[in-house]
């Protein structure tokens, strides 16, 4: 089965762009053919979609999410709440972010994004490609080991692990239950923590696993073929996540010089994440944030954007992470709003969109499958209206998606 899309101009996810008209041949799920239009020989009974006032991508990439299945802004409910409740919520959540056009997603951290993942790919319900890192893995103590929940209840969750044989067996049990990544938490103290010394600086959180414990549970995660991402905040965390191996760092603020060089020679992979403190931010005045929270949110927003600048400026590569959490604060289908954010902090257009998709699917490992316009590959495709390149906001009004070579939504032509 052909279909072929006709558009205004291409933008093809590796930084390069088509000078005109443009015209990608489809058979069944795959990209067969790409040219300049009425170059490309149509197969008989090609379906024809004539999208021809409109900019083509490839689908957008989310590389750091989280399919939580609880409201947002009561994430305590993670304790008390229904497992088969958050699964479906989560699901809901999941097919808006297809119609909005992010096509790949990685829940960095969620019990129930593995069976979800699993329904999606099985053709039950509709969402994302996902790559699911399953429950968190966290030292005690540690990342989301807040002391405000009872021990047990973290225990039980299966996220704390401790000593070189608790994370080898904590990654086995994630293999086991189908996560495809691997979330560590590295630094310790939350964004809410005001109870420990390093509380809710960035620049005093400390690790939170010894370099040892690192090395062995990226060394398992390495012999099952899972990458590992790390939430690193401040500069030993992202040292360590250096030192041991870690594959993506999450977040990656508060560094030193030093550091930071690190990451541009050793060719590192940051997600930037700065839509989590966003919302939080917009959410603040709506939901009545304490004013702790507040200047907590205004003090991280602020040293990532300081880092963000340094790094983008020094050639740290960047992958495009949201870190949304659901509704109602951090809806997960208002993903491409990271883009806008990015450029409003030093990116050019072109730099976004090969950070959102090319980078963010090398993220996920499926930059062999996804993330740009290219024959052989998997035909995730989106259209918005506006030159992109100009507009980066018209990637939050996405017309067209196509999934897996299936028509999701058609904005243009129905
Ligand atoms: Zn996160």
């Amino acid at each position: 089965m052909y279909k072929i899309i006709h558009c205004k101009r291409a933008i093809f996810g590796d930084g390069k762009e088509s000078k005109g008209e443009y015209s990608v041949l489809i058979k069944n799920n795959k990209i067969e053919e790409l040219g300049d239009r009425g170059s490309i020989e149509l197969p008989p009974d090609t379906e024809v979609l004539d999208l021809k006032d409109y900019y083509l991508l490839p689908g957008l990439v989310d590389a750091h999410m989280h399919f939580f299945g609880v409201p947002s802004d009561q994430l305590h409910l993670l304790a008390t709440e229904d497992e088969s409740y958050r699964v479906l919520r989560a699901a809901g959540e999941a097919k808006k972010m297809l119609d909005c056009g992010i096509t790949a997603a990685s829940c960095k951290g969620s019990s129930v994004t593995p069976n979800l993942r699993r329904a999606i790919n099985e053709g039950h319900v509709p969402g994302p490609r996902l790559v699911a890192a399953g429950e968190f893995i966290c030292s005690t103590g540690g990342t989301w080991d807040h002391m405000t929940f009872p021990l047990d209840w973290a225990k039980d969750t299966g996220m704390l692990a401790d000593g070189i044989e608790g994370v080898r067996e904590a990654v086995r049990k994630r293999v086991r239950s189908g996560s495809n990544i691997i979330k560590v938490g590295m630094s310790k103290g939350g964004v809410e923590d005001k109870y420990h010394p390093w509380g809710d600086n960035p620049w005093n959180e400390v690790s939170s696993y010894s370099l040892e414990e690192i090395k062995a549970l990226v060394h398992e995660a390495h012999l099952n073929k899972l990458k590992v991402s790390g939430h690193c905040i401040g500069d030993e965390a992202v040292r360590y996540a250096l030192d041991g191996g870690i594959d993506v760092i999450e977040h990656g603020y508060a560094i030193s010089e030093a550091t930071r060089q690190r990451l541009v020679d050793e060719n590192a992979m940051v997600v930037t994440t700065i839509s989590q403190l966003h919302f939080h931010n917009e959410a603040a005045e709506p939901y009545h944030y304490h004013d702790y929270m507040k200047d907590i949110f205004h003090t991280h927003i602020q040293q990532m954007k300081i880092d963000f600048e340094k790094s983008l400026k020094l050639g740290v590569r960047y992958a495009l992470g949201t870190d949304l959490v659901g509704y109602p604060t951090h809806p997960p289908d208002a993903a491409a709003k990271e883009f806008e954010m990015v450029v409003d902090w030093g990116m050019t257009n072109t730099e976004a969109i090969v950070a959102g998709t090319k980078i963010s699917a090398e993220a996920l490992s499926l930059e062999k499958e996804i993330g740009t316009l290219e024959k052989g590959k998997l035909a995730d495709i989106i259209a918005v209206k506006d030159d992109p390149l100009n507009n980066i906001k018209t990637l939050q009004d996405v017309k067209f998606v196509l999934f897996d070579g299936d028509v999701v939504i058609d904005k243009i032509n129905q």
